[in-house]
């Protein structure tokens, strides 16, 4: 009989293991997470959000955006479950965490041909077909064992993740609710702050305790997951222009632009939750709660989750990979989500999902799927599988999307438009073949 392994009921495993066991393939899924948790996941669901609840933007003049209707259209279940439970976010799809992952453990144990396997897989199979989709914080076992089959070093480096806080425990007196440039429907609570508490906290910040890093995982610190207090550390003003810039937002009580302002954003369905956007963060847990609580409208704040930093580990996808994310010097073991160097959420489902359609695909005796760069999961798979130098992982943009041909359109919107039109078009030529 068919059978697949699938290593992680993570966002890629997940997706992964619903794409193999719709098409009539059994599937071993192995999670480890109710006998041994990794530093970041909490509970013993599937497709666990470590971090934001923000799936990214959902528009097509985003290429997340775009990557998640290219998803939608090839039968994405988590996507699908992310649209269900979704929760105000503007024009992002950010949905509640809990009902997001209960949802998609519901789904995954009631399909007959998924056996669920509560362990930590450490041995890879030789003679079974595999999908390594253990993620960011694959167990060491395992990790080690994947190094020995690569031959080749093993990269990681640090990520971040910023603090969530009670809503009742906001001072709605000093903040308010209105969402940048008047768009959406009010979702975000800012935080204003005037010069003088700019300074002050600034000045805190700058001078925080940190959890020390090693030298080498200094150096490997993510630039798109940047802590906060790093951040601040490029210069005194860097905030004001980056996670705390108060452009595209006046505050009711003056009717004036304010200094600077700290956006928050509902973390859970019910709105209790609000996590502090852009506040990744390496500081000691106390420092969080004395330097927080000097932004205007937390000073009695609740932490229910403080930030943290974790390792990021990935494969050198670009020599390793095949296109149908099939190691080149196996016959039987793919990876899939973010180990593939595909970074962040929605990406770790696309590559989980492309993995799964290829074994399938290969099982049945068809030719692979190999999408091309018009679209945004093809010129994701062909990022992480085309050799280059100093290899970093990505997620979804428009750099890497193979953009317009001849044609010239001045303004970005609508150029990013036409290209997710065209991105879509090509997909929809290409549906048949799965
Ligand atoms: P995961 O979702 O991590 O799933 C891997 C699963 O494999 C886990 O459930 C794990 O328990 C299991 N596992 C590991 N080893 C074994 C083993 N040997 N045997 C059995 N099971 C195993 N991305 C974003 O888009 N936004 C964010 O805000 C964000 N924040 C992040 C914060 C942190 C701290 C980290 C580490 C990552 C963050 N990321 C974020 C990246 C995010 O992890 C990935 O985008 C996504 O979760 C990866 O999906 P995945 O399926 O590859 O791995």
């Amino acid at each position: 009989t068919k059978e697949v392994i699938v290593v992680g009921a993570g966002l890629a495993g997940s997706e992964a293991a619903y794409q193999l066991a719709k098409r009539g393939i059994k599937v071993k899924l192995y999670e480890m997470k109710s006998k041994k948790k990794t530093e970041a996941h909490k509970t013993e669901k599937f497709g666990e959000l470590v971090c934001s609840n923000s799936l990214g933007a959902d528009n097509l003049a985003n290429a997340s955006g775009l990557m998640k209707e290219e998803l939608r259209r090839m039968d994405s279940l988590l996507i699908k479950i992310a649209d269900k439970h979704r929760v105000p976010a503007g024009q992002a799809l950010a949905v509640d965490r809990e009902g997001f992952s209960e949802d998609i453990t519901k789904s995954l144990k009631a399909m007959e041909n998924i056996e669920i396997i509560e362990e930590e897989l450490v041995e890879i199979p030789k003679d079974k077909i595999v999908l390594i989709a253990s993620g960011p914080l694959t167990s060491h076992g395992l990790s080690q064992k994947i190094g020995e089959l690569t031959h080749t070093d093993y990269l990681y480096f640090y990520d971040a993740a910023a603090p969530i806080v009670t809503f009742e425990s906001i001072n709605m007196d000093i903040a308010y609710r209105q969402s940048r440039y008047g768009k959406g429907d009010g979702e975000y609570i800012n935080c204003p702050m005037n010069k003088e508490e700019y300074y002050n906290f600034y000045n805190a910040l700058v001078s925080a305790e940190r959890v020390p890093l090693k030298a080498f995982e200094e150096e490997k610190i993510f630039d798109a997951c940047m802590p906060v207090e790093r951040i601040a550390m490029t210069g005194e003003k860097t905030l004001v222009f980056g996670p705390l810039k108060p452009k595209g937002l006046t505050n009711p009580k003056t009717d004036k632009m304010d200094y600077a302002v700290v956006q928050l954003r509902q973390d859970d369905k019910d709105g209790r939750l609000y996590n502090l956007v852009g506040f990744q963060t390496n500081l000691k847990w106390g420092e969080q709660k004395r330097i927080f609580s000097m932004i205007p409208g937390l000073e009695n704040a609740d932490f229910v989750r403080y930030g943290v930093m974790h390792r990021n580990t990935f494969i050198n996808s670009t020599e390793l990979l095949d296109k149908t994310l099939k190691l080149k010097n196996s016959e039987n073991i793919y990876f899939g989500g973010q180990i593939t160097g595909s970074e962040g959420y929605v990406s770790s489902i696309a590559t989980g999902m492309m993995a799964a359609i290829n074994i399938a695909h290969k099982l049945e005796g068809k030719a692979p799927l190999i999408l091309d760069d018009r679209s945004a999961i093809g010129a994701m798979v062909k990022y992480i599988t085309e050799e280059k130098k100093n290899f970093q992982p990505m997620g979804p943009n428009f750099g890497i999307i193979r953009g317009l041909d001849g044609e010239r359109i001045r303004d970005k919107k609508e150029r990013y438009m036409r290209i997710s039109q065209i991105a879509l078009d090509y997909l929809d030529s290409k549906l048949g073949e799965i």
